[in-house]
């Protein structure tokens, strides 16, 4: 069982779905919690003390890379480092090209793909330092293939995947590792929105519009959990994935296998 006693995560887009999990998974092996995030922030927070973890919150918006920065000052004077770095934020946006809104293009390239890169240039003096550390992206199966009507997304999970094999050639020699973790689907609400949109689109029922969306991609018929990743994400920072570096793993109910 990999412990983390002493050491301290942070992880963006923490107050809800997939990084409230790995969050969680994290805690419970006994890391300091750095959330982030938007929402119900008070519930996030009291699921994290639930674990018995120390928690903080900071509400930096992934678009600000001043916000970032002091989040990770905030972090350092609470808990003097941050050996986890878990780039989870992120949006999604479906629309054709031709009449994708250009300011929702620009926000996704920002939080789900430029954040990566200023959360890292953050963490990464201290990690090297102490030589060790961990910087998981949260990057998607739409890092690795494409669907018609999320070309933002797409290119986004498409260069953190990029970043993440850069920041693995980077820290090379030293204790710090960085990988990708990408999902197939996972029902948070960024995927609850796509159900409901085909729903009324088609005219379902949401277990059909559910059913019909997982169909269309996901050979297992079933969803990925957050618990599942953020399990994912605790064996990535165990002694035995040590040089685990720059890889993209898939959690994907067989997507990518087509
Ligand atoms: P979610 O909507 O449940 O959570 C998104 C989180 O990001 C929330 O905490 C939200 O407050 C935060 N956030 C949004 N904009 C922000 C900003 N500007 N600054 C700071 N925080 C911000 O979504 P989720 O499904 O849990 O997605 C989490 C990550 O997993 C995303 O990067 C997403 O692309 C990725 N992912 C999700 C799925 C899926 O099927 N749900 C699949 C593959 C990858």
């Amino acid at each position: 069982m990999t412990t983390l006693n002493g050491k301290t995560a942070l992880v963006t887009g923490s107050t809800s779905g997939i990084g409230l999990g790995i969050a969680q998974v994290l805690a419970r092996a006994g890391a300091n919690l750095v959330l982030n995030g938007f929402g119900d922030t008070e519930a996030a927070i009291a699921a994290i003390e639930a674990t018995g973890a120390a928690v903080i919150h900071h509400p930096a918006d992934m678009r600000r890379p001043d916000e970032i920065e002091a989040m990770f000052a905030m972090a350092r004077q609470r808990f003097g480092a941050v050996d986890v770095l878990v780039n989870n934020a992120g949006i999604q946006h479906v629309a054709p090209i031709e009449s994708f809104d250009t300011r929702t293009w620009d926000d996704i390239l920002a939080i789900n793909l430029s954040s990566g890169f200023h959360t890292t240039r953050q963490a990464l003096p201290g990690m090297r330092a102490r030589n060790w550390g961990r910087i998981i992206n949260i990057a998607s199966v739409h890092g690795l293939v494409g669907s018609a009507g999320k070309s933002a997304y797409v290119a986004a999970k498409h260069g953190l995947v990029g970043l993440t094999k850069v920041t693995a050639l980077e820290t090379a020699r030293t204790g710090v590792t960085c990988n990708a973790i990408c999902p197939g689907f996972v029902l948070t609400p960024l995927v609850q929105r796509q159900i409901d949109d085909l729903a009324a689109r088609e005219g379902l029922s949401a277990d059909d519009a559910r059913a019909r969306l997982l169909g269309e991609k996901q050979p297992s018929g079933r969803f990925v959990t957050p618990a599942e990743l953020g399990n994912l994400a605790l064996m990535l920072c165990s002694p035995e994935a040590a040089e685990v570096r720059g890889a993209t793993w898939v959690a994907d109910g067989g997507w990518t296998a087509q």
